[in-house]
C-alpha cells in the first residue's frame, strides 16, 4: 500500500467513525441533563417563563433541564457563555427582546446576536407594567406622569441592565416625556422587585410574569400597561397609550436560543420538545395567569425566530439611534 493510499485509508475510517459518532448523539439525544442559561437573576420574569418551559421540556426529552441563572450587562455575560458553549444541545438558553437591543447599546459585544447562535423558537411576548412602590402618594397613571415631571431630578427606577426589558421600556418612556431619571442597575428584576417591595427605589417598568402578583396583593402599586392592548389579567390598568404616551408599544418576546452548530437531528428534537411546551396545558394557565400566552406554533419556527431577531436588531438600531448611550 502506498503512502497515499494509506492516508486515504486512514481519512476515510476517522470520517466514518466521526459520522457514526454524530448519528448516534443525535439518535440518543438527550443522553443527559441539558443546562439552560437564563442570562438574568433567578425569581425574575425570564427565570419564570424559562422555568416553566423547562420544566415541560424536560418529560418530553425525558432528562432534566437545569436552569442556570448568569445574570450581569443586561443579559450579555449569559448570552456570552451560550454562544461559546459546545453546540451538541446540551446546552441551551432563554432570553429576550435584549438580545435583539444589544448590538445597538454594546459597542464590543463578543458575539454575533443572528449568526453565531441556533433558533430554537420563540416562545411567548410579555407585555409589560409601569409599576412603583406601595407608599407613592399618587393615584392614577396621569398623575405619575406629572409627578415623573415634576420631580425628575429627584426619582429614581430600578431595572435589570442596559438593554434589559425594563431599561428599554423606562428609557422609551422618558424619552418620550423628555425628562432623565436615574436608573439603578440589577442582574435581573427579581433582585429589583425585592427592593421595590422595600420601597429603595421610586419606579420600574417590568413584565407582567414579575409583576401582576405584586400588584395583586398589594404589595406594589400598578400604573398603566405598556402595550397598545390592554391585558385581560390586569383588567384595571390602562394602557400608556391612552394615557397619553401615544404609540406606546413595548413588549418582552421571549425566545430559546442554542450556540451555533447543533447537529440538524438535535436542533430539530429542541423545537419539538419547545412546541410541545407551548400546548402544556400547565404552561399556558400559568402564562394566562401572569398576563401573557405562548406564541402559535408558526411563530415558535426557527426560521421565524431567526428572521423576527433580524428584523428586531434593525429595527431597535434605528429606534435607539441617539436615545440610548451604553
Ligand atoms: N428579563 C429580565 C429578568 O428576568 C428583566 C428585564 O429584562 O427587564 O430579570
Amino acid at each position: 500500500m502506498t503512502i497515499q493510499r494509506r492516508t486515504l485509508l486512514a481519512a476515510a475510517c476517522v470520517f466514518a467513525l466521526a459520522s457514526g459518532a454524530g448519528a448516534a448523539l443525535a439518535q440518543s439525544f438527550p443522553a443527559k441533563p441539558i443546562t439552560l442559561i437564563v442570562p438574568a437573576a433567578a425569581g425574575g420574569p425570564t427565570d419564570t417563563v424559562a422555568r416553566l418551559v423547562a420544566e415541560s421540556m424536560s418529560k418530553t426529552l425525558g432528562q432534566t433541564v437545569l436552569v442556570e441563572n448568569l445574570g450581569g450587562a443586561g443579559g450579555t455575560i449569559g448570552m456570552r457563555r451560550l454562544a461559546k458553549a459546545a453546540p451538541d444541545g446540551y446546552t441551551v438558553g432563554v432570553w429576550h427582546i435584549a438580545h435583539a437591543t444589544a448590538p445597538s447599546l454594546y459597542n464590543k459585544l463578543p458575539y454575533n446576536v443572528v449568526e453565531d447562535f441556533d433558533h430554537i423558537g420563540r416562545i411567548t411576548d410579555v407585555p409589560m407594567t409601569l409599576v412603583s412602590r406601595a407608599d407613592l402618594p399618587v393615584g392614577k397613571v396621569e398623575d405619575l406622569i406629572n409627578w415623573m415631571r415634576r420631580e425628575k431630578d429627584k426619582i429614581s427606577y430600578g431595572h435589570a441592565g442596559t438593554g434589559s426589558a425594563s431599561h428599554l421600556c423606562m428609557v422609551m418612556l422618558t424619552h418620550q416625556l423628555g425628562i432623565q431619571l436615574t436608573g439603578i442597575p440589577y442582574r435581573g428584576t427579581g433582585p429589583a422587585m425585592n427592593d421595590l417591595l422595600s420601597g429603595k427605589f421610586d419606579i420600574m417598568c417590568d413584565q407582567t410574569t414579575n409583576t401582576t402578583n405584586q400588584i395583586a396583593n398589594q404589595k406594589i402599586k400598578g400604573f398603566a400597561v405598556t402595550t397598545k392592548a390592554r391585558v385581560s389579567s390586569l383588567p384595571d390598568l390602562p394602557t400608556l397609550d391612552s394615557a397619553g404616551i401615544k404609540g406606546f408599544d413595548v413588549s418582552a418576546w421571549h425566545a430559546m436560543w442554542a450556540p451555533k452548530g447543533l447537529p440538524a437531528d438535535v436542533a430539530t428534537k429542541l423545537n419539538a420538545a419547545l412546541l410541545v411546551a407551548l400546548k402544556d396545558a400547565k404552561v399556558v394557565e400559568r402564562f394566562a395567569a401572569l398576563g401573557t400566552a405562548p406564541v402559535s406554533a408558526e411563530t415558535a419556527r426557527p426560521e421565524a425566530l431567526r428572521t423576527h431577531l433580524a428584523a428586531e436588531v434593525k429595527a431597535w438600531g434605528a429606534a435607539l439611534k441617539g436615545i440610548a448611550a451604553n
